[in-house]
């Protein structure tokens, strides 16, 4: 067995990332020195009561019944391991296998996952052509009188995506909430890419459960999550084992045993301040997805404006380039690669989606010029030249 390519596993980083997954889950400088003293496995259980939600060193008990419930305007919240996890948990607490769940049509390949291992029956949602994606409470309204006339019952959840991962479209939930409310239905959030970047309520929005990702948007080092309900569905979703008393069955008793758990709570202060900068956020995106446009090099799919930093584009420039050029589509990312920037997957050129939360204008401006570099150099490549 030849270990040497487990001895020095390192990672490369760029000065500019505009990977959607990556750019809300950057831990702050300031907690690394802390961080480290969290690093061996178990390392949270040195004064365990006998259930993790319990732990007052480090200060798990208050996170989660103080500071999670207020954050995420619900009444009960635990760490998970992620929104995936949260979502599982959720469909086999409150739904039996053989049980109808509908889920918006832009939702999350883990939305569509954590219902299948629950053993649920999937209803999609439609949503509005291309280029725009709409996701609308009518499509909700659809979907579940559709579960209601084939199967004589409504569906046992729904779930909706906000936003979505693909287009960042941030449907109205206040009226799909009240769409499933009205056939009694609850209301899943799958807040991954809002929590922990943006203001979000579930009380305000009036949905039943939420579900959030700390690595995703909370700037913590994962996998870890968040999950909230309110005090009706948590007597279910918390239930306690029969066999041990102290411990949650959904939970498996404990869920996140380490340093994970702790990154969530020292990036939380700081988390608790960006989202107050969500609008500058939204404002930058915008300009960025008009620059692109104006400047000719892609054009935005998804909601416009739009409300979010993740963004879809659709460039058939930078498309025709990679088809005579001798790397491909991958000109696209070593050009920008080159240039201090990463995050567009390697190898598209026609369609990719970027994030620009968190970044300097002058950093969005820099990429916009890296784009229109690029294309100046490979400009012999387009046909309409
Ligand atoms: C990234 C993402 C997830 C998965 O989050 P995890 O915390 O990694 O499980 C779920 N839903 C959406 C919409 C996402 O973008």
């Amino acid at each position: 067995m030849n270990l040497d390519k487990l001895r020095n596993i390192t990672r490369e980083t760029h000065e500019i990332n505009i990977d959607p997954l990556q750019t809300g889950g950057r831990i702050p400088e300031a907690t690394k020195a802390n961080l480290v003293t969290w690093l061996d496995g178990y390392s949270v259980c040195d004064f365990c009561p006998g259930s993790l939600f319990g732990l007052k060193t480090p200060p798990i008990k208050l996170f989660i019944e103080e500071i999670l419930p207020e954050f995420l305007g619900c009444d009960q919240a635990r760490i998970t391991h992620g929104a995936r996890e949260g979502k599982y948990a959720i469909m086999h607490a409150a739904a039996r296998p053989g049980d109808w769940i509908v889920i918006d049509a832009n939702a999350h390949y883990s939305s569509i996952v954590a219902a299948e291992r629950a053993g649920l029956n999937i209803k999609k949602t439609e949503r509005t052509p291309e280029p725009e994606y709409l996701i609308t409470p009518e499509h909700y309204k659809n979907a579940i009188e559709e579960v209601e006339d084939e199967t004589g019952n409504p569906p046992a959840l729904a779930l909706v995506t906000y936003p979505d991962g693909n287009y960042g479209n941030m449907p109205n939930v206040k009226k799909i909430a009240s769409e499933c409310h009205k056939h009694g239905v609850p209301l899943i959030l799958n807040a991954a890419y809002a929590v922990g970047r943006m203001p979000v309520s579930m009380r305000e929005l009036g949905a039943d459960f939420i579900v959030g990702s700390g690595h995703k948007s909370m700037a913590a080092s994962g996998p870890v999550g968040v999950l909230g309900t309110t005090e009706e569905h948590a007597e279910n979703l918390f239930r306690k084992s029969r066999y041990y008393p102290i411990k949650e069955v959904e939970m498996l008793g404990c869920t996140v045993r380490g340093m994970p758990a702790v990154s969530l709570m020292l990036s939380f202060p700081y988390v608790q301040e960006r989202i107050k900068r969500w609008e500058e956020e939204v404002e930058n995106a915008r300009w960025f997805s008009s620059m692109m446009e104006k400047e000719g090099i892609a054009e935005q799919y998804g909601e416009k404006p739009h409300n979010h930093d993740l963004l879809f584009f659709v460039s058939e420039k930078l498309y025709e380039i990679a088809q005579d050029h001798k790397k491909r589509g991958f000109f696209l990312y070593h050009g920008l690669k080159k240039r201090g920037i990463s995050g567009i997957k390697p190898g598209l050129t026609r369609q990719f989606k970027l994030s620009t939360y968190g970044l300097k204008k002058e950093e969005l401006e820099k990429v916009i010029n890296a784009f229109l570099e690029i294309i100046e150099e490979n400009k012999s490549l387009l046909n309409s030249q």
